[in-house]
């Protein structure tokens, strides 16, 4: 291959991807020049996304789509029957988590400035201006106003609840962060500082209370070897309960 082979085949090796019609499915073939196998991704109500290189023909591809309907129809039919993630607009009577308790969201003007959500004994309070009822608001909006409640709520109530759990525990951490996290619940740093994500405010008390034991026990010791589950599970044996419970409810 010569230089200006090399650049040319690079410069087509973005992945454009084709889509097909095979039998009821729609078909998604990305390539790339590097791929030297192929690879079938599924995703609920999506195309089949089909990975492969430069020069698998389409025969070829339907070929190992046909000798591989079955395992398809089993899995597509198990993930599209899962609900659609449900996309949050924060309308009157909507259901807002809240330490493992569904409240449903009142809506109501403000004089100040900005949209906040506030908690009561029953209900959870959309406040917003005048000016932004006319307007819809963006997912981008949604988001940071539900990300700003979470975290009010978490800079009252994790403070309390480690302090409590530590006393009981005997592990002290040496600060406590909270703050919201796209992809973890917590986590402790050799310096003995916990980290708590602030959207664990929508799981039930006893759920919170198991990430912040799993993170004092790093506090003995960062890993997660076997004298970790031991002190662990002593401390908490509904850790994989908990752990279950975010699975299921908010990952
Ligand atoms: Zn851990």
């Amino acid at each position: 291959m010569s230089l200006f082979d090399f650049f040319r085949a690079r410069s087509t090796d973005n992945p454009k991807p084709e889509l097909w019609q095979f039998k009821h499915w729609q078909v998604r073939v990305i390539r790339s020049l590097r791929r030297k196998t192929l690879g079938l991704e599924l995703k609920p109500h999506q195309p089949i996304i089909v990975r492969t290189n430069k020069s698998t023909t389409r025969n070829e591809i339907e070929k190992i789509l046909e000798q591989k309907q079955r395992w398809l129809e089993k899995n597509l039919e198990k993930l599209n029957s899962l609900p659609r993630t449900q996309r949050r607009e924060l309308k009157e009577g909507e259901k807002i988590h809240f330490l493992g308790e569904t409240f449903s969201l009142r809506k109501s003007v403000t004089p100040l400035k900005s949209a906040f959500l506030v908690r009561t004994e029953s209900h959870i309070n959309f406040l917003m201006p005048q000016e932004m009822l006319q307007e819809p608001l963006t997912p981008k909006m949604v988001h940071q106003i539900l990300r700003q409640f979470y975290l009010r709520e978490a800079r009252k109530y994790l403070p309390l609840l480690l302090k409590e759990i530590a006393q009981q525990t005997g592990l002290q951490p040496k600060k406590l962060r909270v703050g919201y996290m796209s992809s973890r619940w917590g986590s402790c740093s050799s310096k003995g500082t916990i980290s708590l994500n602030s959207k664990i405010m929508a799981a039930p008390s006893w759920v919170i209370e198991s990430v912040i034991v799993h993170e004092l026990c790093h506090l003995r010791h960062m890993n997660h070897s076997k004298e970790y589950w031991k002190l662990a599970n002593s401390l908490f044996p509904r850790h994989q309960e908990a752990d279950q419970w975010l699975h299921d409810h908010l990952s």
